[in-house]
């Protein structure tokens, strides 16, 4: 069903021109959206006719996820459905990455990305087709699998949008490169599709999309942030060097563990002192290890750190601050050696920044698809997604957008003061609506797509 309101036709240029001040500055290339109300009718009359086996196809992902680096069998049934779909389809992009190409004319090659790896969970969600999956990790260890993340969502609402997107062809013109992305969850797989030659070995794209499912808004509903939507993310591990002896004799001693306690509160000036209140960051200290007994004194302690933000400057000056902090706090307390820190450089995360006038004509699109209400806006957020990295790479307006997942009536139940909380992503218990949601999410994403394509 769509709902088509009086501004039937919404025209946006994107360029350069439209990135606020504190974006990243690209000279992007001009795209325009414009929402095909002419076409709603054959997007919703395809999603009826197929969302059967979309279903089919979504509960058998479900039930069979792979770890990042795995995705195996997503990629070889993600193969063989944009084959089908008239795709020129290209496997092993990446590691496991697919890319599809569907050239139809002149006009703007749109990248539309969906991501297909799971998470180490045990999954207790109790629906038939829930994950029995067990597999090893990447340390050896016994680890129950499960899509967590939606990226199964993800990957159907992909397949089917290349899908519709193929059989309106006749409708637009431009190409559609259709990338199914591995390895999300670790922060690698957008770098290792770039890496292996996403941009020159295929049509170079003028605006990337994208979306995430959310469980904290109901199945049939979407929101958008525009700007920076989600943040930088980087891993820190801090190694600080004491000197060993007994409990009972300190003097004798370097305690790691006093220095570690140091550093971890000086660490929280980093955001309330250095930066401006008005640009977001968090330093969050996720483990802290030393020790092995009440009367030793050990010789190291380590710990592990996320730091979050949305700007280069701003993700150097916390960087900076750790080494400076750390390096100088175990210095102040006498340590035999300077602190080991290592960066985890491969498990950066990029910030994403939703280019605004991309995101306020997408989100006339989706209001237009379904409806007014049910289009939020919403704050930006201090999570990671390494769909950012396509966009910022290209220096092209990129859009990611939130797609509600909850069932309706415990939505509703949730809200009440004494409703239960909604299970969000990444918990054993998050269960898409998935009727509502797969049918919503390709509808979105089609018209997204036939906005941002040459009409015909
Ligand atoms: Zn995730
Ligand atoms: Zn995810």
């Amino acid at each position: 069903m769509s709902q088509t309101f009086a501004c039937a036709a919404i025209a946006f240029v994107l360029t350069a021109a439209s990135s606020q001040a504190e974006g990243p500055s690209n000279p992007a290339p001009a795209v325009r959206s414009t929402y095909r109300a002419e076409l709603a009718p054959a997007v919703d009359a395809f999603v009826e006719k197929n969302l059967a086996a979309w279903l089919d196809a979504y509960t058998d992902l479900h039930a069979h996820p792979e770890l990042s680096l795995h995705e195996v069998e997503a990629a070889r049934k993600m193969t063989e459905r944009l084959k089908a779909a008239g795709y020129e389809t290209t496997a092993g992009v990446g590691g496991t990455g697919v890319v599809g190409v569907l050239k139809n004319g002149e006009g703007p090659t749109i990248l539309i990305r969906g991501d297909m790896d799971a998470l180490p969970i045990v999954e207790e969600t109790g629906l038939p087709f829930a994950s029995q999956t067990r597999t090893k990790n990447a340390e050896g260890l016994d680890v129950g699998v499960m899509h967590a993340c939606g990226h199964d969502v993800h990957q159907t609402v992909l397949f089917a949008t290349a899908q519709a997107l193929s059989a309106l062809r006749e409708k637009w013109r431009g190409t559609v490169l259709i990338v199914a992305q591995p390895a999300e969850e670790i922060g690698r797989g957008a770098k290792m599709m770039i890496d292996d030659g996403l941009f020159e070995r295929f049509p170079r794209p003028n605006a990337c999309i994208a979306l995430h499912v959310n469980g904290n808004f109901a199945a049939g509903t979407t929101a958008y942030t525009p700007g920076w939507a989600l943040a930088n993310v980087d891993s820190v591990d801090i190694t600080i060097h004491g000197r060993g002896g007994h409990g009972s004799r300190p003097h004798e001693s370097v305690d790691p563990i006093v220095t570690a306690a140091q550093v971890i509160v000086s660490l929280q000036t980093l955001v309330s002192r250095r930066l401006d209140p008005t640009d977001p960051g968090v330093v969050t200290v996720g483990s802290l290890h030393a020790g092995t007994k009440h009367n030793i004194i050990p010789n190291e302690a380590r710990l592990q750190i996320t730091v979050r933000s949305y700007t280069d400057a701003t993700r150097a000056k916390l960087l900076d601050g750790i080494r400076q902090i750390a390096t100088q706090t175990c210095r102040a307390m006498g340590c035999p050696a300077d602190p080991d820190i290592l960066v985890h450089e491969e498990e950066f995360t990029p910030a994403m920044y939703n280019d605004p006038a991309l995101s306020e004509a997408a989100a006339g699109v989706l209001r237009n698809v379904v409806g007014e209400a049910s289009v939020q806006q919403i704050k930006g957020q201090m999570g990671g997604e390494d769909f950012g990295r396509f966009a910022k790479q290209l220096g092209v307006p990129g859009f990611m957008f939130w797609l509600g997942v909850v069932e309706k009536s415990r939505f509703e139940t949730s809200r009440k003061p004494d409703g239960a909380p909604l299970p969000s992503i990444h918990s054993s218990r998050f269960a898409p609506d998935a009727r509502p949601t797969l049918a919503t999410g390709v509808r979105c994403m089609t018209s997204l797509a036939l906005s941002l394509l040459e009409a015909k």
